[in-house]
């Protein structure tokens, strides 16, 4: 294995710091007020048109005409939303050990992706980072996101790790011919039936 693809929230840090959670609660709340209707109708809506596209940002412009990304992320990742992130001291090492090269696939604008890295202290980690803007709003799990950063790689898809937290952009890695790893750390997916890890420690089995 030469290549490995990280996604970053949940994935590079626990789930249990709740960031991904309060991003998911700033989309519903600029969701509600963009089409303006209430939380629980905006935090239905995108529940049900999620399923379709990768982001919600994806659904906003494709149905609903909404063009000003830069609006939309300045709110869903406020500068302070990396505080309650703890950095783990030894993933670094763990990583370059790994003796692979190493990038990010993330759903989310470089900014987000930069500012909790570096919270991390893994800024020097990767050799690429594919994030929402670079793969021009076509987000997980679609197809040419991940064709558009294995070319971009000059990468195979059956000699690239993949690890993500959520099952349909795995198993959509899986299906290019890829080797797609869920990290599920407190088996929120008991039914899942392919590779799963609790923790990115165990990755040293899959090379
Ligand atoms: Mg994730």
């Amino acid at each position: 294995m030469t290549d490995i693809l990280f996604d970053l929230d949940n994935t590079l840090y626990s789930s249990r710091f709740g960031l991904e959670d309060n991003v998911t609660v700033r989309i519903i709340e600029f969701t509600a007020k963009l089409l303006n209707v209430s939380h629980e109708e905006a935090a239905a809506a995108r529940l049900a048109r999620i399923k379709k596209y990768g982001t919600t940002m994806e659904w906003l412009r494709t149905e609903k005409g909404f063009t000003d990304g830069d609006a939309y992320y300045r709110y869903i990742h406020p500068e302070n939303e990396a505080a309650a992130l703890k950095r783990d001291p030894e993933l670094k090492a763990f990583l370059q050990s790994l003796d692979c090269r190493l990038s990010v696939l993330s759903n989310s604008p470089r900014e987000h992706v930069d500012r909790i890295l570096s919270h991390l202290g893994l800024l020097g980690v990767f050799s690429e980072i594919f994030d929402l803007k670079r793969l021009n709003y076509i987000s997980k799990p679609r197809r040419e996101a991940f064709d558009f950063t294995l070319a971009a790689l000059g990468a195979k898809a059956e000699e690239t790790l993949f690890i993500d937290d959520i099952p349909r952009n795995v198993e959509a890695f899986i299906k290019l011919g890829g080797r797609g790893i869920l990290i599920d750390e407190f088996n929120s997916h008991p039914d899942y039936k392919n590779d799963k890890i609790k923790s990115l420690r165990e990755l040293r089995r899959f090379l």
